[in-house]
């Protein structure tokens, strides 16, 4: 994708400081970390969202994922992390090439949980819900 800002890192056109890297995974520290090691991993393919990679590719980024995270875990020892994507406009992403975002935490670092983003409860029952999914 010529336009994609993080196809142009995949390609060496755009510098960044590499966390860990394989065949399918590029992880890299973010260039406006909410905390110390805030790292984004991205697919070297690109994909808009989740939905868009293939199902191989898959397996392969979230052991990438994973392999990144034992990097960041042993070089900095954070007491936690926040781990997660933003999907789509409405879910707050701002770079449209997936990327996981693993974020550092500390006890008493005054970061939320998952459940800190947003607050608008379902106005069906989970049960009334749950028969979408029967
Ligand atoms: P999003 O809101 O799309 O989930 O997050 C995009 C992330 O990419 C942001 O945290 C932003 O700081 C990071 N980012 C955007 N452009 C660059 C870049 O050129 N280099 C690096 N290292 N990070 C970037
Ligand atoms: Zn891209």
């Amino acid at each position: 994708m010529e336009n994609c800002i993080f196809c142009k890192i995949v390609h060496g056109q755009i510098p960044n400081f590499t966390v860990y890297q394989d065949e399918h995974t590029l992880p890299f520290l973010d260039i406006h970390p909410v905390t110390k090691g805030h790292t984004v991993v991205i697919p070297k393919v690109h994909a808009e969202t989740l939905l868009d990679l293939n199902g191989e590719i898959t397996k392969e980024f979230f052991l990438g994922v994973q392999h990144a995270l034992e990097r960041v875990e042993k070089i900095l020892s954070p007491d936690g992390f926040s781990i997660g994507w933003n999907h789509g406009r409405a879910g707050g992403q701002a770079v449209p090439h997936l990327h996981v975002h693993i974020i550092p935490r500390s006890e008493g670092d005054g970061g939320g949980s998952m459940h800190s983003i947003i607050k608008k409860p379902s106005d069906v029952s989970v049960e009334e819900l749950a028969k979408l999914f029967a």
